[in-house]
C-alpha cells in the first residue's frame, strides 16, 4: 500500500486542468491502486488524480459502507444530469470544512474504465454527487466555490 500526499485548496495545482489519458502505462496503474489507498486511509468517498498531484483525467470513487466497490474513471464525460439535491459536502483538499452545495441528483457518465473499455456509469443522490464533485476536480473547479451560504468547521471525531 502506498499512499500519496493529499493537495490542500491553496496550492495552484487544484485549479488546473487535467489533461487526457491515452494509454495505460504503468506508471498510471500505480497511481490509480495509490489514489484508491490513499481515498480509503483518509476516508473519503472519491479522490482525483489532481488531488495528489497528477493533471491526468482520472478519478476513482467508493461511496459504499463497506468500502469494498471502487469505481475508477478514466477521461470522465457528463452525458446526462437530472433532477436536483442540496446537502453538505466536504473534500478531502480542503480538511475540516464542510458546505452545503446543490447538485444534480442523478448524473450518467462516459468513461474508460482499467482496462481502457468504454464504461457508463449512472448514479443518484451521493453517487451521483460525487461524480459530480470529482470531474469538477478534473477542470480545476473546488466545491467551495459552488456553496451556498457558509464553509463550516467539521467537528473531528
Ligand atoms: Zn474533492
Amino acid at each position: 500500500m502506498a499512499l500519496r500526499k493529499i493537495r490542500t485548496i491553496g496550492d495552484d495545482i487544484l485549479s488546473k486542468h487535467c489533461r487526457e489519458v491515452t494509454e495505460l502505462k504503468h506508471r498510471q496503474r500505480v497511481l490509480i491502486r495509490d489514489m484508491l489507498d490513499t481515498m480509503y486511509e483518509s476516508q473519503g468517498v472519491g479522490l482525483a488524480a489532481p488531488q495528489v498531484g497528477v493533471l491526468r483525467q482520472i478519478i476513482v470513487i467508493d461511496v459504499t459502507e463497506e468500502g469494498d466497490s471502487p469505481i475508477v474513471l478514466i477521461n470522465p464525460q457528463i452525458l446526462e444530469l437530472s433532477g436536483e439535491q442540496t446537502d453538505q459536502e466536504a473534500c478531502l483538499s480542503v480538511p475540516g470544512k464542510s458546505g452545503a452545495v446543490t447538485r444534480a441528483n442523478y448524473a450518467k457518465v462516459k468513461a474508460l474504465n482499467e482496462k481502457m473499455e468504454e464504461v457508463i456509469i449512472e448514479g443518484e443522490g451521493l453517487l451521483a454527487r460525487a461524480l459530480q464533485h470529482e470531474i469538477d476536480h478534473l477542470s480545476g473547479v473546488l466545491y467551495v466555490s459552488k456553496v451556498e451560504g457558509e464553509l463550516l468547521d467539521v467537528e473531528k471525531e
